[in-house]
């Protein structure tokens, strides 16, 4: 077992506290904002061999957790995609100073995988969620969603003993801006959390204007204008989401608002992707590969990551809209997970 080695802090006195891994950058969806059809061809992904075996995946997780990482969400493209992922779950959910391991999936394959992914060790699930409306669903998705699988997934993981699931929504305007009310009403008083993303200009493909975006302020104003809010203190440090209560006691919503409001003053995400590549940032252009010390094991690993974390200098989000900072070339949201 590896010594234990003091957390790194980066540039900016921030420390590393949340891992990102993308299994797969395949997906069975088209989400324009992510991996729009018309620029990402069916059958796009890595051969599977250049992804990370599961051997690769615990040893990488064991030396960020030596870094300081408690909390670990598994990601894609579309993690259901990953042959075999209840297996991995276990292994990662057996790392005993890993508190918190967390799914995020459109849930379109979750009916039929949520019990092994419960009895595997998974206990958190984030489901994407943009639209109830069948004709929204099936167009936000590219055309490959059906609202239906998602619904059943949801009622799936709900039998399998998962609570509190967290819904994301990416809201554009003039899209599924209709969607935002039937959504809150849905889930308001279930015990499950929707939270409004802020739509970001991530990756290369989908064409973003600020103007598509609809602002956290603009969406908690109209849903408060239905059902009164009332603002809760952040859940923990970091935390990316601010937090409002339904006033009537309907539990709670949040907002990330990476745009309106970027918060990269206390981000403590690393983000790794499915052939093992670092990237310290979601608007970073190359990420570093860390296969190669990988495969000298884990202290190896936790070593260079350190050194890597302590030159982390990025803030893209306060910095975006300056010229030569919008023009830089990001990674897409489909190899780093969002
Ligand atoms: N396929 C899975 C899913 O959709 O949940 C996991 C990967 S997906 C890249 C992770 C999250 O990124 C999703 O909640 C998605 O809505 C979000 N996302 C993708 N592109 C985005 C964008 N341009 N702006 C904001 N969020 C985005
Ligand atoms: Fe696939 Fe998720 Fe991207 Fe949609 S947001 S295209 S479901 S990876
Ligand atoms: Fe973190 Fe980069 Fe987002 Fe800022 S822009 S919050 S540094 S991921």
């Amino acid at each position: 077992m590896s010594a234990v080695m003091p957390s790194p802090r980066d540039a900016h006195g921030r420390p590393l506290h949340d891992l990102r891994l993308s299994v797969i950058d395949a997906c069975n969806f088209r989400c324009g904002y992510c991996m729009p059809a018309d620029r990402i061809p069916d059958g796009h992904g890595m051969d599977s061999n250049a992804r990370m075996s599961f051997d690769e995946i615990e040893t990488l997780a064991r030396a960020f957790v030596h870094l300081g990482v408690r909390k670990l969400r598994l990601t894609g493209g579309e993690p259901l995609l990953r042959k075999r992922l209840p297996e991995l779950v276990a292994r990662l959910a057996a790392i005993p100073q890993l508190e918190d391991l967390a799914l995020t999936t459109n849930g379109s394959l979750l009916a039929a995988q949520a019990r092994a992914l419960r009895d595997a060790g998974l206990r958190r699930i984030t489901i994407s969620l943009d639209a109830l409306d069948a004709d929204v669903f099936s167009a936000m998705s590219g055309g490959r969603g059906r609202i239906g699988d998602v619904l059943a997934g949801i009622e799936a993981a709900v039998a399998a003993g998962f609570e509190r699931i967290k819904f994301n929504t990416v809201v554009q305007r003039g899209v599924n801006e209709d969607q935002v009310l039937p959504l809150v009403e849905r889930f308001r008083g279930t015990g499950h959390v929707l939270r409004f993303i802020e739509y970001m200009d991530v990756g290369t493909c989908n064409g973003w204007r600020r103007e598509q975006t609809v602002s956290s302020a603009e969406l908690r104003d109209r849903i408060a204008a239905r059902w009164p809010l009332r603002a809760l203190g952040a859940g923990y440090r970091g935390e990316v989401a601010s937090r409002y209560a339904f006033e009537d006691g309907a539990g709670e919503i949040g907002f990330v608002s990476s745009v309106s409001e970027p918060f990269c003053g206390d981000c403590h995400r690393a983000r790794v992707s499915a052939d093992g590549r670092l990237y310290t940032c979601l608007f970073a252009d190359e990420g570093t590969d860390l296969r190669a010390v990988l495969a000298r094991g884990e202290d190896a690993l936790a070593d260079h990551v350190s050194g890597l974390w302590s030159r982390r200098a990025d803030r893209y989000s306060e910095l975006r809209g300056l010229p030569a900072v919008g023009q830089r070339k990001h990674v897409e949201m489909y190899l780093v997970g969002g």
